[in-house]
């Protein structure tokens, strides 16, 4: 497999050369031999590209392409076989959408969900891109339709799940149409070993073998080196360019807090973000139901959803949320798979996940559309525990794996490291600069205690004192003298360390232990996650380690760097406006209010006021048919509001991005 690496324009020559645009060249920079010829097709794929640069203005109104969708646009124009692997909202779906416009002939994508593929084709139709999808929610004169359309040269897309795909029926109507490549969304639904195998997915298999000309672009967020190997390999890609984008979700705020009072904790959140779309995932069906019943008797928009509901009652919860009915989803882990809400405005966990996956995944669904969302998560030893007993009857390989991703999980909690580069570090890649400006850590709410040396120190000899047979609870009550019976009878009153740190309280030096186990001085050992000293601990008792401890300093911010930038000359008020009017938009076309406009778009209009449908097209987000499907009226929204607000119209910006 080659480079990991997102240098791009990597080309090599291909063994076969695949066909490109039906011309039947193969192309490459090593392809020197090939002279004239490699010119020329080089020469075309830069019209290509130009001409999808054009498609990506009219249809979807975006100046520049995000990071790596060129290069992977290049694959698919240039008949280059590619796994694409970018974060959750890195703009995956346009690189095959937009050379699918370009392209002669009918591009087939493969996508796991219905509600994925019925929200891509909504979303393409406002957009004014012809595209349809054939399921099992179709009625047969709707299947038609788009057979139709297929046949008749109208669509440029299908969107079909991989088992209709492989159907007789199917093969056949494609082996009359002009196919200009395949894309397989949510690729990693053929690896075993990502988090969502599909086996369906296996039988994509074949399509190389069938249409041996294809070219195929796989596209994911799953990171693992294992998984995208597997994709390569059970597609049968031929030598594949691997593009991998940066992990970081810049935009994204993390912020890490031991569980205390959790409704009110979780209270402070959305008081936060009054108005706006979010989830809030919980372990335990009934931790769903308590939590929410509390939050809807505070008066908050919610809605539950976990597995052990009613099927329609939880599709119902869904489309709540979607449409924006309610604010917030209440949810077990079952919520999230198949939603691609993009303003998704924050993320909160009242447990800890059993791994960073789980956690990179679920916090994911935060802020897809690119602008600031806020990730917040409340942990405890409990979940610790739960996770642990939870695991007890695994198999001893997988047992052994999954305790270790439980106990990374456990260390980016109470490591105190900064968050952004905690993560692409468990991925395996670098954060390439000190100050994230986006998590709690570098925001400054978490402070550095003084005296950390000797706090460990106490700490630490306290477990050996115990002749680490005792957990953290129990050692934290020694530190801070209790008078509990057990610690009484025990007679660990007479220790040298009992309360040490009797000036703090016990859940503050409960959370140095679990920060001490974060970075490796201290373990949870046994059934009972009795605490052992590591000999880096030791280190500590000699002086020769220093540990960082914090504590929480400030209220958590709602603004971050990713914050301030995007509200910049943003007015709220037009915004806010602009999101009642696309609410009834959205009510009155049927579709989720993210597909008339994302939040990206919305700001762009409140920011640059446009009084003209010139101006309009000039935002964010605005490609022509949303141009002229909604100008007339966002506009005369936006000169009621300014003339009524005494506020400037279209304000001037060379380019905002
Ligand atoms: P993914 O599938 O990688 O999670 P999506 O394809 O759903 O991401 O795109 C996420 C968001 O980014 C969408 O709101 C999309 O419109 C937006 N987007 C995609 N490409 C661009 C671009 N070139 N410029 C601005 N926004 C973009
Ligand atoms: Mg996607
Ligand atoms: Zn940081």
């Amino acid at each position: 497999m080659r480079g990991q690496d997102s240098a791009g324009n990597r080309y090599r020559e291909r063994s076969g050369g695949l066909s490109f645009c039906g011309c039947g060249a193969g192309f490459g920079t090593s392809d020197l031999r090939a002279g004239a010829r490699f010119i020329t097709v080089e020469a075309m794929l830069l019209v290509m590209i130009e001409n999808i640069k054009k498609s990506l203005a009219a249809y979807w109104g975006y100046k520049d392409f995000l990071p790596l969708q060129e290069e992977a646009m290049r694959c698919i124009a240039g008949g280059r076989d590619s796994v694409v692997v970018l974060p959750t909202g890195g703009g995956k779906s346009l690189c095959f959408q937009a050379p699918a416009v370009t392209m002669e002939g009918l591009a087939v994508v493969v996508s796991p969900l219905i509600s994925l593929m019925k929200d891509q084709v909504d979303a393409l139709g406002e957009c004014g891109v012809p595209a349809g999808r054939i399921d099992s929610s179709l009625s047969f004169e709707e299947q038609g339709d788009v057979l139709a359309g297929i046949h008749n040269k109208k669509l440029k897309l299908v969107y079909l799940s991989p088992e209709r795909l492989v159907t007789e029926d199917f093969l056949a109507v494609l082996r009359k149409v002009r196919l200009s490549f395949v894309a397989v969304d949510e690729a990693h639904c053929v690896s075993m070993w990502g988090h969502d195998f599909r086996p369906e997915y296996r039988q994509l298999g074949l399509l190389k073998k069938l249409f041996p000309g294809v070219t195929i672009g796989a596209y994911t967020a799953t990171a693992t080196e294992q998984v995208r190997s597997d994709i390569a390999e059970q597609l049968s890609l031929d030598e594949p360019e691997m593009l991998i984008g940066s992990f970081d979700r810049a935009n994204l705020v993390y912020k890490v807090r031991p569980k205390g009072s959790i409704v009110r904790q979780v209270c402070e959140v959305l008081d936060r973000h009054k108005g706006e779309s979010g989830i809030i995932y919980c372990i335990r069906r009934k931790d769903v139901d308590s939590m929410c019943d509390e939050l809807a008797s505070k008066g908050y928009s919610v809605a539950p959803y976990h597995a052990g509901m009613e099927n329609g009652d939880r599709k119902k919860n869904q489309d709540l949320f979607i449409n924006e009915k309610v604010d917030t989803i209440v949810a077990t882990i079952a919520f999230g798979m198949g939603i691609d809400k993009s303003n998704v405005r924050y993320v909160v966990h009242t447990g800890m996940p059993k791994s960073l996956e789980h956690y990179q995944q679920e916090s994911g669904r935060a802020g897809r559309d690119g602008l600031e969302a806020e990730c917040c998560m409340f942990h405890s030893d409990g979940d610790y525990g739960t996770w642990k007993f939870l695991m007890k009857d695994m198999e001893p390989e997988a047992q052994e794996i999954a305790l270790i991703k439980l106990s990374r999980m456990y260390s980016y909690c109470t490591g105190g490291i900064c968050r952004h580069k905690a993560i692409l570090r468990y991925f395996g890649q670098d954060l390439g600069k000190g100050n994230c400006e986006a998590c709690d850590v570098c925001l400054g709410e978490l402070g550095r205690i003084d005296d950390a040396l000797v706090t460990a120190q106490k700490i630490l000899s306290c477990i050996l004192r115990l002749d680490e047979r005792f957990g953290g609870d129990y050692t934290a009550s020694v530190l801070t003298g209790s008078r509990e019976k057990r610690i009484l009878e025990n007679g660990h009153d007479a220790l040298s360390t009992y309360g040490l740190l009797s000036d703090h309280s016990k859940d503050a030096v409960h959370n140095w232990i679990d920060q001490l186990v974060g970075q490796d001085y201290i373990e949870k050992a046994g059934e009972y996650n009795v605490l052992k000293v590591t000999p880096k601990g030791r280190g500590v008792l000699s002086g020769r380690e220093t540990p960082r401890l914090l504590k929480p300093t400030k209220k958590p911010a709602k603004v971050s760097k990713a914050a301030t930038d995007s509200w910049e000359g943003v007015d709220e008020g037009l915004f806010e406006a602009l999101r009642r009017l696309r609410k009834s938009i959205a009510e009155d076309r049927g579709v989720p209010a993210f597909v008339v406009f994302g939040d990206a778009a919305l700001r762009d209009m409140a920011r640059r006021r446009p009084s003209t449908p010139a101006g309009f097209l000039e935002v964010k987000g605005v490609g022509q048919t949303k141009s002229k499907q909604y100008g007339k009226i966002i506009i005369a929204a936006i000169k009621d509001y300014c003339s009524a607000n005494s506020l400037k119209t279209d304000v001037n910006l060379p380019c905002m991005s």
